[in-house]
């Protein structure tokens, strides 16, 4: 099992183990998730990293306890936190509606520690909805006997971010109660100019943050004090869409997690790439799955859509270990990112003559600033 991943903030969730999750769709078809259910399990237990299942709304109970249960039997210690998704879709739920207690209670009798409450959509300026939230997500958690916990999901336009994120952190602050920021975008939020700022700056509220659905920026959210974070399997987990075009930025097919770009990549335009120049350090990962293998292996073998899981989930854990364990105080956890992002920005340069993505700009941005 891999040394404990944990945030060096002054209040982690107890006994939570580790700050880094997998977030992931389950359904009870056996289509989902991606990894497949053994494959899951597998990581879970060999890299001692959480899961957080995004759950279907049909059969939606019944598919918490069974996952709960079948993720159990092959990593009885991980942490597991299941998300109701109530936010996204075209019926999505709004915050102004509240939240269950059942599902609350139902999570905590399934045996997960920390339930998730199944928070509807908070759009921006909608202060009625992020006030609703909070306040009873406290509420629960003040009459829960120790051992169990609640956090709020925090499904918000990205507006929260980059125009009132003082007065997000501000809302967060007065609850005091754990929070999990979901973002909506099209693409990915963190790209947009103010919301890597916004986000380090609700980070630093005095209670557990948290950033769920969210790409390879979680190792930035790590570095800035997120208490816990989840990387999404697949495009459509690594942040959540808008209501209208009801997903149209979902990109079909296998991406590869390239580690020393600090990003995702089309299983062609990466194998293209890698052709054009193969010797190119960048194409070599040294995680748990590849073993310092040129990435082209996941293209070539026989299931590229596992194996692509697979080897990003390892790399992920393996590249969080790397930055942050044992890096406890933040300046020095802001330098890792730092430096992992300059080498990133050059490796996108150097390997392949691509622009490096948006959001590592802003992150450079960030450490310029602050
Ligand atoms: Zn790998």
């Amino acid at each position: 099992m891999a040394p404990e991943l944990t945030s060096p903030r002054a209040e982690p969730l107890e006994g939570l183990g580790t700050a880094l999750f997998l977030q992931t769709v389950h359904r009870a078809d056996g289509r989902h998730p991606q990894g497949g259910v053994a494959g899951v399990r597998e990581l879970l237990k060999a890299d001692g990293i959480g899961v957080v299942y995004v759950l279907p709304r049909k059969d939606r109970l019944r598919t918490a306890t069974e996952v709960v249960h079948q993720t159990r039997l092959k990593a009885p210690r991980a942490q597991i936190m299941l998300d109701a998704s109530h936010y996204s879709g075209k019926q999505r739920k709004l915050g102004t509606a509240g939240v269950d207690d059942g599902w609350i209670k139902r999570q905590h009798n399934d045996g997960v520690r920390y339930a998730l409450t199944d928070s509807g959509y908070v759009p921006a300026q909608d202060t009625a909805s992020l006030h609703r939230i909070l306040h009873q997500a406290a509420n629960i958690n003040d009459k829960l006997r120790r051992g169990k916990g609640v956090v709020a999901a925090l499904p918000i336009a990205v507006e929260w971010l980059t125009l009132d994120a003082d007065q997000l952190q501000k809302a967060i602050t007065d609850h005091g109660t754990p929070v999990a920021l979901m973002i909506e975008h099209d693409k990915d939020p963190l790209a947009l100019k103010n919301a890597v700022q916004g986000l380090a700056h609700v980070l630093q509220a005095p209670t557990t943050v948290g950033l769920l659905r969210c790409d390879v920026s979680v190792l930035g959210a790590l570095a800035y004090g997120a208490a816990m974070v989840a990387v999404g399997d697949s495009s459509a987990l690594r942040h959540f869409f808008p209501k209208k075009g009801g997903g149209g930025g979902y990109i079909p097919g296998t991406s590869i997690l390239v580690p020393r770009m600090l990003g995702f990549y089309r299983q062609d335009k990466l194998a293209n790439a890698i052709e054009d120049n193969p010797d190119d350090n960048a194409w070599k990962c040294d995680c748990r799955v590849c073993q310092g293998r040129n990435l082209r292996w996941i293209a070539e073998s026989s299931n590229p859509h596992q194996n692509a899981f697979n080897h990003g989930t390892a790399a992920i854990s393996a590249m969080a270990q790397d930055l942050f364990v044992n890096r406890g105080d933040s300046a020095a956890r802001h330098a890792a990112w730092h430096e992992a992002v300059t080498a990133a920005e050059e490796a996108h340069q150097t390997a392949a003559g691509w622009k490096p993505t948006p959001a590592l700009r802003r992150w450079q941005e960030l450490y310029e600033t602050s």
